[in-house]
Order: structure tokens, then C-alpha cells, then sequence
């Protein structure tokens, strides 16, 4: 399924269409993947309409990949032919920069994103460097694997950078893909903590009571008490200055989101410095992820264990998928099934 140029959804709904591309050779170093399934992203939408656009076009979107290894390139050495493996958002990075070279190769300059800056998973076969792929643990099914490596990966990067400790509350605005998967890492790791959920639905809202949340109310209600931090994994901006209300002094809110829609920009205005700043509030922000975040994330996910819930659609049934993202029909993660 492939993107040929930036589109609004609202404008067209079909912005991705199915072509035969010639199959892929994998270079030095790259394995050539079999895609078994690939998770949907709120990412796509913001590539398809244009807030992180693609470099180039035609360009094949996905960054959560599960397939077999198919064929080897030359100088490959960690992976045989059908091992079975996973493709994140991270698809390269320098190596030599001092973000890598601490581990926050997440933020280096020639960072280079699976199905933006490289061809993705909704597809049937995809390359990627052996140093990019990722051992899907056993425990796993593909579908269940999807999910995790992004919505999983970058969900367990936020809730590290909100520098949570056990005992400290903690909010989680927006209840989607992501936050579902967090507030089961939070419970394992968090045990004292309490959790509340601010979701727009009364489903999403139920969702999280289900998965152990202290309160779900909405994106505008005031939870039981002040939050130590929060995570905020909405496209738009009302939630932001709602949640700083709801920081306790010192707290911090980390925005888990590649880029924020401008519909309601406007409610920064209401931004009060006293109310909502003042008292060494922070805000940081959480970009991409960091390749040693997938490896960590998927051993933790398989110690808790993880359990997505996932909603699947086939392969040219993509548009579906992105559209009911769009329209917020969500329940857990969507998947593609090749
Ligand atoms: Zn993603
Ligand atoms: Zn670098």
C-alpha cells in the first residue's frame, strides 16, 4: 500500500493504494524481511498529511513490522533465514555521534524512520540492517508482537522520561494504543502508584478502569488528586494545559506525539503561569525511539507480560485502519495482516 503525495484525509480517503513494487534486494549488512503483520500508527496520518512528511515519493508507510527473515544480505551475521523478527521506527542512525554514542540515538541528526525515510511493513517484504531488527520474544504472536514496537517502545520511553518512582501518581491523557500498553508497564514496575485515565469515550474510559486505572474521567475533569506526572499522547493541545492544571508542584508532563495538530492551537492562550506553570512544572517532550528502548521494552513486555488488544484488517484495507485512527475508533491497536 503505498503513499504517492501529502493528502488530508478529510479531503481524500483513500490516500494509500495497492501497486506491485519490484522485490526488494537486501544490501551489505540488511536482511530482506517477510512481512507476517504490521501495526497502524497515528504517525501515518501525520506523514500522510504532511506534519512529518516523507522525503521522497512513492514511499510504503509502517514502522511496527513482524516478519521471517527471508534472505540474507552479504556480511550479515546476527539472523538466519526464518528467524522470525521485528522492524521499529528506528529503521537507522549514525553510530558515531555523541547521541549515539550515549544511547539516545533516537535523537541523531541523521536519524532515519521506517516508512518515512525508508520503505516500511505495509507491504509484503521489507529491508532493514540486522542492527535494526529485533528478536521477537517467544511469548509473542505476531499480532501481539505489532503493537509493541511502537506503541509499546515509545510508550515505555515517555514513561521512563517522566522520571516516575513508585508511590507517585501518575495521569495518562489520551487512552489509545499507547496508553494501554503503558499503564501495564506502570502497574508492574509502579506497584503504589495510582493511575488516572482522561479519555474523550466512555468505552476508552471503561478500557482503562479494566486495566486498573484508580479514575477515568474526561479530558477536562479533575482526577481525585494532583498528578506527580503525566503522559499525554493526544494530537492536539487543550489536553496539554488541562493536564499541567493537574500537576502537582514539581511534576512533569511528558508529550508522547511526533507533531500536534494546529485545530486548537488557541487553547495555549489559556495557559496561566501561575496556575499552570509556576511551581517547577516541567514539560518534555519524547522524540522517536532509541534503538536499546525496543530491546529493553520487548524483555520487560515479556516478563510482565504485555497483553495488546488488537484489532486487525488486511492489507488493502489500510485506508480503513487509518481513517477509523483518524475518526478516534479506538480499542487498543490496529494491525495489518499481510
Ligand atoms: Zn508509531
Ligand atoms: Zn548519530
Amino acid at each position: 500500500m503505498v503513499l504517492h503525495n501529502i493528502t488530508r484525509l478529510e479531503d481524500n480517503q483513500a490516500p494509500l493504494q495497492i501497486e506491485e513494487f519490484p522485490m526488494p534486494v537486501p544490501k551489505a549488512k540488511e536482511i530482506l524481511v517477510k512481512v507476517s503483520v504490521c501495526g497502524v500508527c497515528h504517525t501515518e496520518l501525520d506523514e500522510i498529511e504532511g506534519r512529518t512528511p516523507p522525503p521522497g515519493f512513492p514511499i510504503i508507510l509502517g514502522h511496527q513490522v513482524v516478519g521471517t527473515v527471508e534472505k540474507l544480505g552479504e556480511r550479515t551475521t546476527r539472523f538466519k533465514t526464518g528467524d522470525r523478527v521485528g522492524i521499529a521506527w528506528i529503521h537507522s542512525a549514525c553510530g558515531e555521534c555523541t547521541h549515539c554514542r550515549s544511547g539516545n540515538d533516537n535523537l541523531c541528526d541523521q536519524f532515519q524512520a521506517t516508512g518515512r525515510d525508508a520503505h516500511g511493513g505495509y507491504a509484503e517484504y521489507t529491508t532493514v540492517s540486522e542492527d535494526y531488527a529485533f528478536p521477537i520474544p517467544e511469548l509473542f504472536s505476531d499480532l501481539d508482537a505489532a503493537p509493541l514496537l511502537c506503541a509499546g517502545t515509545i510508550g515505555y520511553r515517555s514513561l521512563r522520561l517522566t522520571n516516575m518512582k513508585d508511590g507517585d501518581t501518575l495521569g495518562l491523557v489520551g487512552f489509545g494504543a499507547s496508553a494501554h500498553l503503558v499503564i501495564q508497564m506502570a502497574r508492574h514496575r509502579y506497584p503504589h502508584s495510582r493511575i488516572f485515565a482522561f479519555a474523550r469515550t466512555e468505552g476508552e474510559r471503561a478500557f482503562a478502569r479494566e486495566l486498573g486505572a484508580a479514575w477515568a474521567g474526561g479530558i477536562d475533569e479533575k482526577p481525585p488528586e494532583k498528578m506527580n506526572c503525566a503522559i499525554d499522547t493526544t494530537p492536539v493541545w487543550k489536553p496539554i494545559v488541562e493536564a499541567l492544571g493537574n500537576l502537582a508542584p514539581g511534576g512533569r508532563l511528558v508529550i508522547n506525539a511526533i507533531r500536534k495538530e494546529d485545530a486548537d492551537k488557541d487553547s495555549l492562550l489559556k495557559l496561566q503561569y501561575p496556575h499552570h506553570l509556576w511551581h517547577e512544572k516541567e514539560i518534555k517532550s519524547v522524540a522517536n525511539v532509541a534503538r536499546t528502548d525496543v530491546s529493553e521494552f520487548l524483555q520487560l513486555a515479556a516478563e510482565i507480560p504485555i497483553k495488546p488488544e488488537v484489532q486487525t484488517f488486511k492489507l488493502e484495507e489500510a485506508n480503513t485502519a487509518l481513517l477509523e485512527l483518524k475518526r478516534s475508533k479506538i480499542r487498543g491497536a490496529k494491525v495489518l495482516i499481510l
